[in-house]
This record gives structure tokens, C-alpha cells and sequence, in this order.
């Protein structure tokens, strides 16, 4: 995932050829609103970039074009296939459209970015420890073995479902009429392999609607089915590393060694290049101020 950057871009398809390069679609947005101002407009494209599936993508492209003539065109030049949840793998469990996530670490540790080196990692270093425990701690608060986020994508699906019809064939496909748009979508989900059309379960390991509805069909147990990564385990397991304490200077051990001095400074060949330019440049002015006197 990143904002673009033109020679990101290049780094990763050179050194990461068979990896997935998303661009955040918050500075897509950014750039392409430019041309493309209003909340109905950026409301359209949110929901664009969210659609799990290519039939969702396209009904909000459909619905995106009736704004302004020009302006599905003027999106598509982005990319789609690196901002669109559409056309994600799905073998990572991770849909994320935007880098929100480093765009925050960031800015938590701004502060000390501006500062030196050793001081810089210091600051950073004591801020990750304490913030490992209180990260550990925060799992007492779940109420049950699932993540909250998790726990609230699964329960929006589940009031999703409630606009679902289902037919069953018998075995383990069924066909889900999904009604929360104004075109209606048939998905179909099968229990065995644990897909769905929408591709919203396999992109984030979260039941969808579709699937949520048919557990019910069937009175499956519902939480059998959320991907462990969003177990309480797994979480622990993130954070299972300490960073341990360390004392300050004024308790290290008085060295008895000679105290490191600085590298003498030498001139840079930059400068002397720069500085023989400059004579020439002035040389030459001169002689044109003589000749012109
Ligand atoms: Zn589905």
C-alpha cells in the first residue's frame, strides 16, 4: 500500500515482482477530486472503491456517471485494479483501500522525527514499549474471543442479512438474493469451500451477509466461521515480543577509553567545482562589462 510515489512505484515492481502494489485510494481521491468537486461525487467514489465484487464496482460506476459526462473516464485512468476491492487477492485477508494506518503511526511519532538520530529511536523505542503492553492489556476489555472491529463488520453484516432470500440446492450451494442495493444481485455462497460471490468473506475473512444469512438456514454456530486472525490469540501473539528496559547514559560505566573525536573536515569537491565555476562566470562577466564600456 502506498500514496503513489512515482518511484515507489518502480522499487517495489523491480524488487517485489510477484507482490500485490496497492495505491492508497484517500490520495487517489485527493488527486482526482480536484477536477471532480461535491459529496455526492466523493460519496460515489467511496463506494466504488469499497464494491467487493466487478457487478458492485460497475452499478456504482453506472450510478457515478450520471453526475457529469467525463467523469467515470477521468477515474479509470487511475488504475483500478490497485484501488478497487473488486479486483483485490484474496488469499491475504486484508481489503484495506487506504494507508491510514501508517499515515497515524506517523504522525504519532512526529514529534520525534524532527529530532536527531539516536534521540529520534530513543523516543520511538520507549513509546512502542509502553505502548506493547497497553495493547496487550486492551485484549481484557473484549467480551468475547473476537476482535470489537471484527466483531462490528460481523454485525453489520448480520443486519445485512436480514434483506436475503435463499435457495438451497441440496448439497452445500446456495443461491442468496441480496437486496440492499436498487439492483438486486444473486450471490452464491458455498459452505464447503467457505466462498461467496461477493468476495467479501474470502477478502476479509469475516462472514458476509450472504454467508451470515445461510448460517442461519442452516442454524450453523456463526462465530465458527470468522478467520483466526481476528482471534484473541492471534492478537496476543502480535504482541507477545517486549521491548525490554533500558538505563540512560548517565548510568553506563565510565570508559577509560580516548573519547571518539569528529572526522577532520575536508572540503567537498562539490564546493571547489562550484567555487572555480563561479571565477569563470565572473572572469567572463568582467570582460563583457569591459567590452561593452
Ligand atoms: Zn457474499
Amino acid at each position: 500500500m502506498s500514496d503513489m510515489q512515482k518511484g515507489l512505484l518502480k522499487a517495489v515492481s523491480e524488487v517485489l515482482p510477484e507482490s500485490e502494489h496497492r495505491w492508497c485510494a484517500r490520495h487517489i481521491l485527493a488527486n482526482w477530486s480536484k477536477d471532480w468537486r461535491g459529496l455526492e461525487r466523493r460519496n460515489n467514489f467511496w463506494r466504488c472503491a469499497r464494491a467487493s465484487c466487478v457487478a458492485e464496482l460497475n452499478f456504482h460506476l453506472d450510478s457515478l456517471n450520471m453526475l457529469r459526462n467525463g467523469i467515470c473516464e477521468s477515474l479509470l485512468r487511475y488504475n483500478k485494479e490497485t484501488w478497487c476491492r473488486a479486483y483485490f487477492n484474496c488469499d491475504r485477508k486484508y481489503d484495506i483501500i487506504d494507508n491510514n494506518m501508517c499515515e497515524t503511526f506517523n504522525a504519532w511519532i512526529l514529534a520525534a522525527r524532527h529530532k536527531t538520530i539516536i534521540t529520534m529511536l530513543e523516543e520511538i523505542r520507549v513509546k512502542m514499549m509502553e505502548r506493547i503492553g497497553k495493547l496487550r492489556e486492551f485484549a481484557d476489555t473484549w467480551i468475547c474471543d473476537i476482535s470489537p472491529i471484527a466483531m462490528k463488520v460481523y454485525q453489520d453484516n448480520m443486519a445485512q442479512s436480514m434483506r436475503c432470500t435463499i435457495k438451497w440446492n441440496g448439497e452445500y450451494g446456495y443461491e442468496v438474493e441480496d437486496t440492499s442495493l436498487r439492483v438486486v444481485l444473486k450471490h452464491c455462497v458455498n459452505m464447503q469451500a467457505q466462498t461467496c460471490t461477493c468476495r467479501s468473506w474470502m477478502l476479509k475473512g469475516i462472514s458476509c451477509a450472504h454467508a451470515i444469512a445461510v448460517m442461519h438456514f442452516k442454524n450453523l454456530d456463526l462465530i465458527n466461521y470468522i478467520s483466526h486472525w481476528y482471534h484473541k490469540s492471534t492478537y496476543l501473539k502480535a504482541y507477545s515480543t517486549f521491548i525490554q528496559p533500558v538505563s540512560n547514559m548517565q548510568m553506563w560505566p565510565t570508559s577509560t577509553n580516548p573519547p571518539i573525536e569528529p572526522p577532520p573536515i575536508k572540503k567537498m569537491l562539490v564546493d571547489q567545482r562550484r567555487r572555480e565555476e563561479e571565477k569563470k562566470l565572473n572572469i567572463l562577466l568582467l570582460e563583457s562589462f569591459q567590452e561593452g564600456v
